[in-house]
């Protein structure tokens, strides 16, 4: 059986003209001669009356927050109430359905609460559906402890579904609906020049999601990855064929490839504060300077762009865990300097391995825009600068400008 798992994200499911579209992708896919299975996310975006923010805000309405139990309980109702509003049309249309949890279809977490881990995917009920003809409809972003507990997977999760269950049954592929032409080279509510990618290899769009292009979870490519299942990013409202995630060819020699440019793409991260901690090289401050990344890991708070200079820490980390971070080395003496407000813009491209000059080509794409560099990080495939968010978008249009990205360049 040619098994095709087809998720759909919220705007895909946001309205009954859009359900209907959402119908013909499933339509089309028994033609084909395969057997969907269907995952759904919340219907709509933050103030739509479903949507997750919508939930989580509802719990929030007596200022205590719920514990992370019921917060999960809460915010898996979005994803139930969107299968059951599609199942709906998708039985008008005359197709056998079931709605599904995350749970009923057999996703079992940890009980990480709003963040859980899957550990296995129990693939009975999702086999006697195939056996009986019966499309499973299931909520994304959810799963199951082994006691029963409802948990979710992060923001985003439901593409984790996807691609979990795509692994579980052998899928031949899993398709991510969503409301762009697929992985674009720049997100293209920022850039008006982004172009759709045909395809891109696993790794390079994995960065990307890591990265901060929220098309795509980033666990949801790995999980295809490691199991080699090829993942569709398409536009439920369009026929175009979208962007094939796949695995690297291994013959490519990508240095004399001259048809591959240098950049693939241009992600971007928001919401970020620098902390510079400074250290007098004393001996007392010796002691201090040995244990700072311990206390803040103590601390639950996780941090980025580490650079370590003789007298000096600098790190990123999220605004929402500053002021807890302030906090904390104010309370143990620490002199520091926090810049708040920051955005992480980051070039990735497997082709810039070894290559001199990207660097260069960077600082001088944001010295001609004006933009003042905060810090940078690089690996072998990025490169990452952080600067105030205010120049985020001027940041992330001219360095697609200036590695020749935009649809424009495309002959
Ligand atoms: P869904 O609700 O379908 O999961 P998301 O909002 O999570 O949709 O993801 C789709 C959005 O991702 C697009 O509307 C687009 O603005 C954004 N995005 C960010 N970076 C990219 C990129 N490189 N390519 C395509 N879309 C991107
Ligand atoms: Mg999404």
């Amino acid at each position: 059986m040619n098994i095709l798992v087809q998720k759909f994200g919220g705007t895909s499911v946001s309205s009954s003209e859009r359900r209907e579209m959402v119908v013909d992708k499933i339509e089309y896919a028994v033609k084909q001669g395969c057997f969907p299975i269907v995952v759904v996310s919340a219907i709509g975006r933050s103030g739509d009356p479903y949507a997750t923010d919508t939930l989580i805000n509802i719990a929030r309405l007596n200022e205590d927050c719920p514990n992370p139990r019921e917060m999960d309980l809460i915010m898996s109702c979005g994803e139930i109430i969107s299968c059951v509003v599609l199942s709906n049309t998708l039985r008008h249309r005359g197709y056998n359905c079931v709605v599904l949890t995350g749970g009923q279809a057999g996703i079992y977490t940890d009980n990480n609460f709003g963040d859980a881990e899957i550990l296995k995917v129990d693939t009975a009920k999702l086999c006697e559906c195939i056996e009986k003809n019966l499309i499973p409809i299931i909520a994304g972003f959810q799963g199951i402890t082994e006691n029963n507990e409802i948990t979710t997977l992060g923001r985003g999760g439901s593409d984790v579904t996807g691609s979990i269950i795509g692994e579980a049954l052998n899928a031949q592929a899993v398709e991510i609906y969503t409301d762009v032409e697929g992985i674009m080279t720049a997100d293209p509510k920022i850039v008006a020049d982004a172009a759709v990618m045909d395809k891109i290899f696993y790794n390079e769009v994995f960065q990307m999601a890591e990265y901060g292009a929220k098309v795509i979870h980033p666990r949801a490519v790995e999980i295809a990855m490691r199991s080699n299942v090829p993942l569709y990013i398409k536009n439920t409202m369009s026929n175009s064929p979208g962007t094939l995630i796949t695995s690297c060819d291994k013959n490519r020699n990508y240095r004399q490839d001259k048809s591959q440019k240098l950049i693939t793409a241009i992600a971007n991260i928001d919401n970020r504060s620098q902390v510079k901690v400074r250290f007098d090289g004393s001996v007392a401050d010796k002691e201090k300077d040995d244990i700072l990344f311990d206390l803040i890991a103590n601390a639950g708070i996780s941090i980025d762009m580490i650079n370590i200079y003789p007298k000096t820490k600098v790190f990123i980390i999220e605004n929402s865990l500053c002021d807890k971070l302030e906090a904390l080395i104010k309370a143990n003496g620490y002199k520091y300097e926090i810049i708040r407000n920051c955005s992480k813009v980051t070039i990735i491209g497997n082709k810039m391995r070894g290559i001199p000059g990207v660097m260069a080509k960077v600082v001088s794409a944001l010295t001609k825009s004006n933009i003042q560099l905060i810090q940078t990080s690089d690996s072998h495939t990025t490169i990452s600068c952080l600067l105030n968010s205010e120049y985020t978008n001027a940041a992330v249009n001219a360095l697609h400008r200036e590695f020749g990205l935009g649809k424009s360049n495309i002959l």
